[in-house]
């Protein structure tokens, strides 16, 4: 599958999600949900800067930054939005936990160096957590 096409999953997934997020839920209106559905394919910016998967932009912490100083609904949407692209990014198949799948620090680096054969698994379980933490943010601003 091209990048083309892999973007275009990223924006479909991003626009079907927070379409039904804004029917379920009272306090989303239909205005919220634009900018994060464009942030969808955000993470994937790092291909433009040869460090795909990058840490940074494979991670909701520069969001959460900014969401600290800007608590708002659509902040926590913005985090939701990158948290569900890595969460889509997640491969269930171990084989395919290689190369490009796993995170890197600067370029092609590794992020997880302290694990030479566990890479593909951390970057799973960082990709997954990234995404629960995500959806914890948003929880906790809609409550408050
Ligand atoms: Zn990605």
């Amino acid at each position: 599958m091209g990048f083309k096409m892999k973007g275009s999953y990223h924006y479909l997934i991003g626009t079907v999600v927070f379409s039904i997020l804004w029917l379920l839920i009272d306090e989303i209106k239909f205005t919220m949900i634009f900018i994060p559905i464009a942030l969808s394919l955000f993470p994937d910016t790092d291909l433009k800067l040869n460090s795909h998967r990058n840490f940074l932009f494979h991670s909701i912490i520069l969001w959460v930054v900014v969401l600290m100083y800007n608590p708002s609904l659509i902040m926590a949407l913005i985090c939701l939005s990158v948290g569900i692209h890595l969460l889509f990014d997640i491969t269930l198949n171990p084989s395919a936990w290689k190369g490009f799948y796993t995170l890197k620090l600067v370029g092609n680096k590794p992020f997880f160096i302290f694990s030479r054969n566990g890479r593909g698994l951390w970057t799973t379980l960082w990709l997954l957590i990234n995404f629960i933490i995500s959806v914890v943010i948003v929880v906790i601003i809609l409550w408050k």
